[in-house]
C-alpha cells in the first residue's frame, strides 16, 4: 500500500466540516420560515362548578366549558392563563412553532457535536 493512497487527515476533516456546515445552513433556512414562538401548551378543559344543583353534577354530567388555557412554567411554577377560543387558536400555532424551533436547534447542536468530534479526532 502506497502512502499516497492514504487520505491526509486534514483534508478529510475539512471535507466533513464543509458538509456539516452545509447542513447547518439548510437548518438555518428552515428556522427563517418560523413565525412567532411561544413556550407552553394550549389546552381545552371542561369543568365542574361549585353549585350543588348544577347540570355539571347531573348523571350524566353536563360540564362547563370548554375553557381554553395557556399553561407554562415560570421559574419552576406552573402559570395558567384563560383564553378565548380565538386567542387559543392563534397561540396554539405559536406553541407549534416553538416545538419546531426546539427540534431544529437540537439538530444544529447535533451537527456541532459531530464537527467537534471530527476536529478532536483529527491529527
Ligand atoms: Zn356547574
Amino acid at each position: 500500500m502506497s502512502l499516497s493512497s492514504k487520505k491526509r487527515p486534514g483534508t478529510s476533516v475539512d471535507a466533513t466540516l464543509q458538509r456539516l456546515e452545509q447542513q447547518h445552513r439548510a437548518l438555518l433556512r428552515e428556522i427563517d420560515d418560523i413565525g412567532l414562538v411561544l413556550r407552553g401548551t394550549i389546552g381545552a378543559r371542561r369543568m365542574r362548578c361549585g353549585k350543588p344543583t348544577c347540570r355539571c353534577k347531573a348523571d350524566p354530567p353536563l360540564l362547563h366549558g370548554p375553557y381554553y388555557l395557556w399553561t407554562r412554567k415560570v421559574a419552576g411554577k406552573t402559570v395558567t392563563v384563560r383564553l378565548t377560543a380565538e386567542q387559543a387558536a392563534r397561540c396554539q400555532q405559536w406553541t407549534r412553532n416553538m416545538r419546531r424551533l426546539d427540534r431544529l436547534v437540537k439538530k444544529l447542536q447535533g451537527l456541532g457535536l459531530r464537527a467537534a468530534n471530527a476536529v478532536a479526532r483529527s491529527a
